[in-house]
C-alpha cells in the first residue's frame, strides 16, 4: 500500500435530520480534504461541509448508471491517490442499497485504504419516526429490507415474491415508489391478507416528513392520490398498526 495515497472514508449520513449523524461522520464532515456525496443526505446535512473542502456531487454523473458508478469510483480513486483525505457520504448507511460495498471493493481492488462508518439506515429510522418499530414482540418477531426498485422494462424482477408473500415478518422495501403497484400485486397474487397494513415514509426523519397509512390493497391506489415521492420507504406487516399507539415524530431543524 502507497504510503503516499490518502484514505477513505466510506460512511452513512443517516436519513436526512443532521441530529442523526454519527459523531464520526459529523467529525469526518469537518476533517475531510475531500467530500463526494450524493442527493441522499439532503440540504441540512451537506451545508455542514465547511467552506474550504472541496465538495463532488456525485449525483451529477448522471446517465448511463453503470458508467455512474465507474465515474464516481474514478473519482473516489482519483482524490485518494492525490494524497487526500476523502469522505465518500451516502445517505442513510453505506451499506444498505447504496453501492457502498461496490466502492469498497474497487478500493481493495487498487490498494487504497478505506473505512467504513456505518449510518442510521432510513430502514428503521424512517419507521421509528413515524411511530412503527420495525419489529415487536406482539406482531412480526423478523424483519427483511428488500429494494423495490428493478427495471420496469425487466420481465423477471428477480424477487422471490412467493417466499415474500409468507414471511411472517416486516418486509422493508427500499426505493420503488414507482413499483407499488407491481410489488403489492405481486405479494396479493401470492396470497398475502389484502388487509395487511402499510405504511408509506417519504423523506423520514426531515421535517416534510410524510406518512400515508392503507392496507396491501389499496395502498398503491393512496401513494398515487397523495402524489408521494422518492425518497420513500415502504413498511409491511402488523407493526403497522402501532403507528396509531405510538404517534408520528417530527423534525424541525
Ligand atoms: N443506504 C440508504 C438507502 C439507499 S437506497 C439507507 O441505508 O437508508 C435509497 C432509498 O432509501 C430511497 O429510495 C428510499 O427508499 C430510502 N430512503 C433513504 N432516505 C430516506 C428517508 N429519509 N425517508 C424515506 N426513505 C428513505
Amino acid at each position: 500500500m502507497s504510503e503516499k495515497y490518502g484514505k477513505v472514508y466510506l460512511a452513512g449520513s443517516g436519513p436526512g435530520d443532521p441530529d442523526l449523524l454519527t459523531v464520526k461522520a459529523r467529525r469526518l464532515i469537518d476533517e475531510a480534504d475531500v467530500v463526494i456525496y450524493d442527493q441522499l443526505p439532503g440540504e441540512a446535512i451537506l451545508s455542514l461541509i465547511p467552506e474550504k473542502t472541496e465538495k463532488i456531487d456525485a449525483g451529477k454523473y448522471s446517465g448511463n448508471h453503470t458508467l455512474t458508478q465507474d465515474k464516481i469510483n474514478e473519482a473516489i480513486i482519483e482524490k485518494a491517490k492525490e494524497g487526500k483525505t476523502v469522505l465518500r457520504l451516502k445517505g442513510g448507511d453505506p451499506y444498505v442499497f447504496g453501492r457502498g460495498g461496490e466502492e469498497a471493493e474497487e478500493l481493495v481492488k487498487v490498494g487504497i485504504e478505506f473505512e467504513v462508518v456505518p449510518g442510521i439506515t432510513s430502514a428503521v429510522a424512517a419507521p421509528a419516526y413515524a411511530g412503527i418499530p420495525v419489529t415487536h414482540r406482539n406482531s412480526n418477531s423478523m424483519v427483511t429490507f428488500i429494494t423495490g426498485h428493478e427495471d420496469p422494462t425487466k420481465e423477471e424482477t428477480g424477487l422471490d415474491w412467493e417466499l415474500l408473500a409468507k414471511f411472517d415478518g416486516t418486509l422493508v422495501i427500499f426505493m420503488g415508489v414507482k413499483m407499488l403497484e407491481r410489488n403489492c400485486g405481486e405479494l396479493l397474487k401470492y396470497g398475502m391478507d389484502p388487509k395487511t397494513p402499510v405504511a408509506l415514509v417519504e423523506k423520514g426523519t426531515r421535517p416534510d416528513q410524510r406518512v400515508t397509512i392503507g392496507k396491501l390493497e389499496n395502498i398503491a391506489a393512496l401513494a398515487e392520490e397523495r402524489n408521494v415521492k422518492a425518497p420513500a420507504i415502504t413498511i409491511i406487516g402488523n407493526v403497522v398498526n402501532l403507528h396509531d399507539i405510538l404517534g408520528e415524530q417530527h423534525s424541525n431543524y
